[in-house]
């Protein structure tokens, strides 16, 4: 979009599963002046963001900034708590799985990767890139795993690749049930602010988050939110870390403060973000997502296109797979709509790479914004030859006029 010399009129719609559009409130939040990162104001944006951040995370305990992507803080994840050789425990839900399981090999880690097997015979897709963790599964390995070898449970909670949330509850209760102290880590890259999530309740460890999804803001900031266990094995953990070690942050941050630079404009952002959500609530946020999930996937059904997700029980509210025909390149439908709607979709990633497209709903986005954008699909898809069932478009004005916001709800009935 900004290559082209003839600027196109209108806003780009930005439909990938993050970076999310950025709402106009964050962005004006993010152009006042950089301040001394040691000075006294600075403290008291620090302790703000901080404290703000453990309540999106739902937890009483420190939560770790950097100013990196998402994957410096899965780094940061693995190196605070384990040592090298150890084993951990994967599971693979998609691409984003896949990476994490490839970052703690390079890290000397012996990471066990556990998968549900097989082709899916009507997409021709692997069965694991359409369903969340089997936490039976991990259940039954840790039981036999009666020496305890095993360091860690890794698993992505909202994997931005398919379109799948797991069951981060169900997973926990696993650990429990096969009585086994490996820890549980989680990534929310995607899910944090779009998805429920409960960092305390649910018993994880560390869990990894960024900035450029559920929390409107632009790429560059990433989380790791601790628990108590999670900072004693930091103590006996011996991985090399010093950039990522969450002793001296977590120190300096008693008082506002980082050990380096931070983020400055992007925590200006941050203390935006946190204002609009949590005055809006949580449980708005994510019943916002869930309606959107919905409107969207009411759409690719009118289609008749598969939902990459094969689990009802388990759809994303934070993005929706589609799943092309056969031989129809996803990637070349993505190029078309692009190109001729300024329009951009996530594209498949690692295994479905070609055979799927990614449609995100989270950010600064509303009805309009979704209708438009699934317009702009549809109009590329009967370009492509693509033979659809039905009208998605018609089909997802009718699920947004029928199911009104709990506000638009209360200003009709006023
Ligand atoms: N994990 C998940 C689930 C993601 O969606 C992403 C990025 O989209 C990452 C990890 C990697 O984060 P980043 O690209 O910010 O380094």
């Amino acid at each position: 979009m900004l290559l082209l010399n003839n600027h196109p009129s209108g806003r780009h719609f930005l439909q990938i599963p993050g970076p999310s559009p950025v709402p106009d409130r964050i962005l004006r939040a993010m152009s006042l002046p950089t301040i001394d990162h040691r000075g006294p104001e600075f403290g008291v944006l620090g302790l703000k963001v901080l404290d703000g951040i453990r309540q999106i995370f739902r937890t009483k305990y420190p939560v770790v900034i950097y100013p990196a992507s998402g994957t410096g803080a899965w780094e940061a994840a693995l190196v605070n708590v384990l040592s090298p050789g150890d084993s951990v425990l994967m599971f693979e839900t998609g691409h984003f799985a896949s990476l994490w399981q490839k970052m703690a090999l390079r890290l000397s880690l012996k990471p066990e990767f556990l998968s549900l097997p097989g082709v899916d015979a009507a997409t021709g897709l692997p069965v694991a890139w359409r369903h969340g963790v089997d936490a039976e599964v991990i259940e039954k390995r840790l039981r036999a795993d009666t020496g305890h070898a095993i360091k860690a449970v890794c698993v992505v909670h909202n994997e931005t690749s398919t379109g799948v949330t797991s069951d981060i509850a169900a997973v926990r209760r696993a650990i429990d049930i096969a009585k086994h102290p490996a820890l549980l880590l989680v990534d929310t890259i995607s899910g944090l602010a779009s998805a429920d999530y409960r960092h305390d309740e649910w018993g994880v460890d560390v869990t990894v988050s960024g900035s450029q999804k559920g929390l409107m803001l632009p790429p560059g900031i990433s989380f790791n939110a601790l628990s108590p266990k999670a900072i004693e094995a930091s103590k006996q953990a011996k991985l090399p870390k010093a950039f990522w070690a969450w002793d001296e942050i977590v120190e300096m941050n008693k008082s506002g403060y980082w050990p380096y630079t931070p983020n400055t404009n992007l925590l200006y952002g941050l203390s935006e973000a946190l204002d609009m959500l949590l005055q809006q609530g949580l449980d708005t946020v994510f019943a916002r997502h869930h309606r959107w999930a919905e409107g969207v996937r009411s759409a690719v059904q009118a289609w008749g296109l598969p939902i990459q997700c094969a689990d009802a029980n388990v759809y994303s509210p934070v993005l929706t797979g589609v799943v092309t025909p056969v031989g129809v390149d996803a990637d070349q439908i993505r190029k078309l709509i692009h190109d001729r709607f300024d329009l951009s979709l996530g594209t498949g990633l690692g295994r479905v790479k070609g055979r799927m497209f990614r449609i995100g709903h989270l950010g600064d986005c509303n009805d309009l914004t979704l209708m438009a954008a699934l317009s702009g699909v549809e109009m590329g898809l009967k370009l492509a030859g693509v033979p659809l069932a039905g009208s998605g478009v018609q089909a997802a004005m009718d699920f947004f006029a029928a199911h009104p916001t709990q506000r638009a709800a209360l200003k009709v009935a006023a």
